[in-house]
């Protein structure tokens, strides 16, 4: 019967529900309680580290559906946790005794090709809306995965296979539709409500639950893409890092320093030893393509080329379904690898401790660097390089020597290391979040979580503090001093 109930009455407010069954009654929507069949699948989330067993997993059918959980939860005062794509690296998608708001089941896209601009549901993934647009010929650029939430994705920044041609995924965010905490739903875009727009990238899920977003759309159709691996002999990331640099923009690329995977294309020879294997994706004109990727290629002999022309939703689907894992990763921007910070990543693979430890370099620039700092929230575009340590394990009682090689990897980096993309931090304190934005970025967005989510009900993520109260909520720059390896500045 309440699936029947007219738009119109739902847009009316109703009371809220005092138990499970009121709720189930209440929403058109799926409740999802710790006794039904799929409540063990329903919990988790994509780092297998995390173990938390919420109250009640809401899969929402729509943006009422969501203001009256979020209602809930103020007025009841349970934790409340939103999830994506479940591919927090801190497992912010779900929790401990509280409710979970899981966006999966609106997944709904409507695309304009000819305005190119695209209104997407915010349970998507990023490979479902790139399959999706591709028929167009089109494309809204996320991160490498496809299994990733685009709305997770996009509150962080973006950072992926066009960031270098089209820039971070926000600077192709026009407009969103979001629930605030007092359950009001809001559109905004750069003329309504400018300041939470602003916010809304970079600044994570602290402002309210994304129901919507319209992006704009490129001509992409086939690329260069694939695989390019290469020795991991000394010198080598330092000319790797300067050659993707002075590449066109065209051209984004992710490199990786581990041990090369036992693939058909690999030598087996070489399978198991130290490489540097470079994703890389090429979105420019076919015939230069090659004179592109020259200077990669010139790097070194390569081990193996697995580079060809490929529809762009293929690199996606090269990452298929990766399926849960632990995760241990620290991550940081720097400026710069030189001679002295390239040993020190060599020698923290030489301590790895696991064959499935590793380490990524995204090298940045173009579109992305375009944007002034103070634009979005997301306040680290100049940054020249993204480095992350990841160690992926099985054993969970491993896990702490897996977290110590991470960390102690971040604190041999530093002082190099400056700032850090929100979306690739774990569990790691409040100077971490603040490591992320710069001081008046951060203040800024702390003034607008005062305006919107005064008393922090979207607590679950990456956590902006709305207390301007500075002896409460130390400066970034006090933080950072308790950081790992950040000495005392
Ligand atoms: C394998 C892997 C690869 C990745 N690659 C990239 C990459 O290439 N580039 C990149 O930039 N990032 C990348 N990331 C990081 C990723 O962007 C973040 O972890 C992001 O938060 C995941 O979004 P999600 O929706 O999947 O996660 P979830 O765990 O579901 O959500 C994470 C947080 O986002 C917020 N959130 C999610 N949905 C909503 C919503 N509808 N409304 C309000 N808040 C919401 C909440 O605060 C939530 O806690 C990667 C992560 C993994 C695990």
């Amino acid at each position: 019967m309440h699936s029947i109930r007219r738009a119109e009455q739902r847009s009316q407010p109703r009371s809220l529900p005092g138990s499970i069954a009121d709720l189930r009654a209440a929403l058109l929507g799926r409740v999802i309680a710790p006794e039904d069949p799929d409540y063990e699948s329903a919990r988790l989330v994509f780092n297998a580290a995390v173990d938390r067993r919420p109250a009640l997993v809401i899969r929402p059918a729509d943006s009422a559906d969501v203001s009256l959980v979020v209602s809930l939860a103020r007025t009841d005062g349970v934790e409340l946790a939103v999830r994506g794509g479940g591919h927090s690296q801190a497992g912010h998608g779900t929790s401990d005794g509280g409710l979970v708001l899981d966006m999966s089941n609106l997944r709904g896209l409507h695309i304009d090709p000819a305005r190119r601009v695209a209104w997407a549901q915010a349970g998507l993934t990023a490979g479902q809306y790139t399959a999706e647009a591709a028929r167009h010929g089109l494309a809204t650029g996320f991160g490498d995965t496809g299994s990733v939430g685009i709305a997770g994705l996009t509150l962080g920044g973006g950072i992926g296979w066009l960031v270098r041609k089209h820039g971070l995924t926000i600077d192709d965010l026009l407009a969103a539709e979001l629930v605030t905490a007092d359950g009001e739903r809001l559109h905004v875009d750069s003329e309504r409500h400018p300041d939470l727009f602003w916010a809304l990238r970079g600044g994570g899920g602290n402002f309210g639950v994304v129901t919507r977003l319209q992006y704009r759309l490129h001509e992409v159709d086939t690329i260069l893409g694939g695989v390019l691996v290469l020795p991991a002999a000394p010198g080598i990331l330092r000319s790797f890092v300067a050659a993707a640099d002075a590449a066109p923009d065209d051209l984004s690329t992710i490199a990786i320093l581990a041990p090369a995977p036992p693939l058909p294309f690999v030598p087996s020879e070489h399978h198991g030893r130290q490489a540097l294997i470079v994703r890389l994706l090429y979105a420019g004109d076919p015939a230069c393509g090659d004179q592109a990727l020259a200077p990669l290629r010139a790097l070194a002999r390569p081990l193996a080329d697995a580079i060809t022309p490929m529809p762009y939703q293929q690199m996606y689907a090269a990452d298929g379904s990766p399926g849960r894992v632990r995760m241990a990763t620290r991550s940081m921007f720097l400026d710069d690898l030189d001679e002295h910070g390239e040993k020190a990543i060599f020698d923290r693979m030489q301590a790895q401790p696991s064959p499935m430890s590793a380490t990524q370099i995204r090298v940045l620039g173009g579109a992305m660097a375009r944007v002034p700092n103070a634009a979005t929230a997301f306040g680290h575009r100049d940054r020249r390089i993204m480095l992350t340590f990841g160690a992926a394990y099985q054993d969970p009682g491993q896990a702490a020597i897996h977290e110590a090689w991470v960390t102690d990897s971040l604190v041999a980096m530093r002082p190099a290391a400056h700032g850090v993309h929100v979306s690739f931090i774990g569990n790691e304190g409040p100077a971490r979040v603040h490591e992320a934005y710069p001081e008046d970025t951060y203040d800024r967005l702390a003034a607008i979580k005062r305006r919107y989510d005064p008393t922090n009900l979207f607590r679950v993520n990456q956590n902006i503090v709305p207390d301007g109260d500075v002896a409460a909520h130390p400066r970034a720059s006090e933080l950072r001093r308790g950081l790992p390896g950040a000495g005392s500045d």
